[in-house]
């Protein structure tokens, strides 16, 4: 009996996506002036959310096919900070590292997933992050093959979540659970 996947949730190019060329940022966004941990008061960081993600996220949650946890380099402020302005409850962190790192892929592969595959241990788990490389994809085929079920969910950083992510989200864990779910797309 395989224990409830977990749900690994990236923010930057996920939840924020990336600006385009020109600087804008999608339409369907709102802009929030956020003071990350560890800044003084009067340095805000502007980020752009959607407010139709809260609703879509929580739906996903409400099945309860799946345990959600942030996968971030913003750690504890996704909790704090980021949380509140879409209504989600307090979930909780991989406690990442901060590793002096000038690339996220200073071995060929996402920098956060050998923490990921520490703090997972035999856990299934979707995880949904727009940085993912080959080698990523591989790690998940094999923990998949090796009977940890592993879905790698990729949005295009500059668009970042979308309804027919958390579809496939959805589909893998109630294909995991033998159940459905209830699960309505926002
Ligand atoms: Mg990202």
């Amino acid at each position: 009996m395989l224990s409830t996947a977990y749900l690994l949730l990236d923010v930057d190019g996920v939840l924020i996506p990336f600006p385009t060329a020109d600087g804008t940022e999608p339409s369907t966004h709102h802009r929030h002036d956020v003071v990350p941990s560890g800044h003084s008061s009067d340095s805000t960081v502007p980020i752009w959310l959607s407010p139709a993600h809260g609703p879509m996220l929580m739906n996903v949650f409400r099945t309860g096919l799946v345990a959600p946890v942030w996968c971030t380099s913003w750690r504890q402020d996704a909790t704090t900070l980021l949380g509140p302005l879409l209504d989600l409850p307090a979930l909780p962190h991989v406690d990442l590292p901060r590793p002096q790192i000038t690339t996220s892929h200073p071995n060929g592969y996402l920098w956060k997933r050998d923490h990921v595959d520490a703090w997972l241990g035999d856990a299934p788990a979707a995880w949904i992050d727009d940085d993912f490389t080959d080698l990523d994809h591989d790690w998940a085929a094999r923990r998949t093959a090796d009977g940890r079920p592993t879905l790698l969910v990729q949005p295009e950083p500059h668009t970042g979540l979308l309804a027919e992510h958390l579809l496939s989200v959805v589909g893998w864990a109630a294909g995991l659970s033998g159940d459905r779910g209830e699960y309505v797309a926002a």
